[in-house]
């Protein structure tokens, strides 16, 4: 719960202080691989200052020594701990490319 607040304040610190009060909107993108959901970041986002968050989720992209490049296999999700692996070979041997992050895309002010 803590962290998923943390992570929201990060994001709400990429928009200077003094513009904060202007801020009508803003978009974020949230990988599938993120520590946090889409949902809980823009709950916590919304709860915190009372803008309209839109988010964009944002496919994975593994890379697997069996050679697939592709969407990761998400298998579960406790709290962060995401645990997901290769949908072709089922190693967990895999690294990350594309997923990982949660970005400040836009911000529209009144
Ligand atoms: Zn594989």
């Amino acid at each position: 719960m803590h962290h998923e607040i943390t992570a929201a304040r990060k994001i709400i610190e990429e928009i200077p202080e003094k513009d904060r009060g202007q801020v009508e909107s803003i978009e974020i993108e949230v990988g599938e691989l993120a520590e946090f959901t889409a949902e809980e970041l823009k709950q916590s986002i919304e709860d915190l200052t009372g803008w309209k968050v839109e988010v964009k989720k944002v496919i994975s992209e593994i890379q697997c020594s069996c050679g697939f490049i592709g969407q990761a296999n998400i298998l579960n999700r406790q709290g962060h701990i995401l645990i997901y692996n290769c949908p072709k070979c089922k190693s967990f041997a895999v690294r990350p490319l594309v997923g990982q992050d949660i970005k400040l895309k836009r911000v529209v002010s009144y």
